[in-house]
């Protein structure tokens, strides 16, 4: 039992199940033994060999599963309505799903840009709700124009990303249950889920869901 390499991460959520943070196996770990593990779900994902035990001369071993709730940390507790995720563009990119939010082509994240909606010479900011994936073309044409002045519209309306739709939107590689997971916890009306479908159903195309869909 060892289908996936040390470097997946694990997704941590609180006592109620709420996604916290991702983790690598160390903290994982590091959680088992000191039994801040309230129960697990997923699935096992790895096995980690940790010290000898003098009394019984056996090596301890933990399993690591997919998903693991715990006890919550004081830190991540700002989480919530309020929680304005930071933006970057690797964030940006993945929830627009690589797709240029003017022509609907999707691009290889090199050829991608932080389109401002609204110029910054027109008073528009750098926030979430201001800011689409555009392709260099796109951007380059609309230039320091808001879409109507250019004549262009956008194919959908950009989102402040919820604390759930932040962590996927922040993970390296997820497995298929951990995004089962998230999903459950991403707002009903979020655009991720007709996003993610459509990249599943590519997924399952090239060689099946069983592995990583980040
Ligand atoms: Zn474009």
């Amino acid at each position: 039992m060892q289908p996936y390499a040390v470097t997946q991460d694990v997704l941590r959520t609180d006592v109620a199940g709420m996604p916290l943070e991702w983790i690598d196996y160390r903290d994982a770990v590091r959680l088992y033994y000191m039994s801040r593990v309230a129960y697990v779900c997923g699935s096992p994902i790895y096995r980690v060999r940790g010290g000898w035990n003098a009394r019984t001369g056996l090596r301890s071993v933990v399993e690591v599963n997919s998903i693991i709730a715990t006890e919550g940390d004081p830190k991540l507790r700002e989480r919530g309505d309020a929680f304005t995720p930071p933006l970057n563009n690797r964030t940006l990119f993945k929830r627009d799903a690589n797709l240029c939010m003017y022509c609907a082509q999707q691009f290889p994240t090199r050829d991608l840009t932080r389109d401002h909606i609204t110029p910054f010479s027109q008073g528009g900011r750098d926030v979430w709700t201001n800011v689409v994936t555009a392709c260099r073309r796109c951007n380059n044409f609309k230039g320091g124009r808001t879409p109507e002045q250019a004549g262009i519209k956008l194919i959908a309306v950009p989102f402040t990303p919820t604390y759930a739709e932040y962590i996927y939107l922040k993970a390296r590689r997820v497995l298929a249950d951990q995004m089962e997971y998230l999903l459950t916890h991403f707002p009903r009306t979020s655009p991720l889920h007709a996003r993610l479908r459509t990249h599943l159903a590519r997924e399952a195309g090239v060689g099946g869901l069983g592995r990583a869909t980040a």
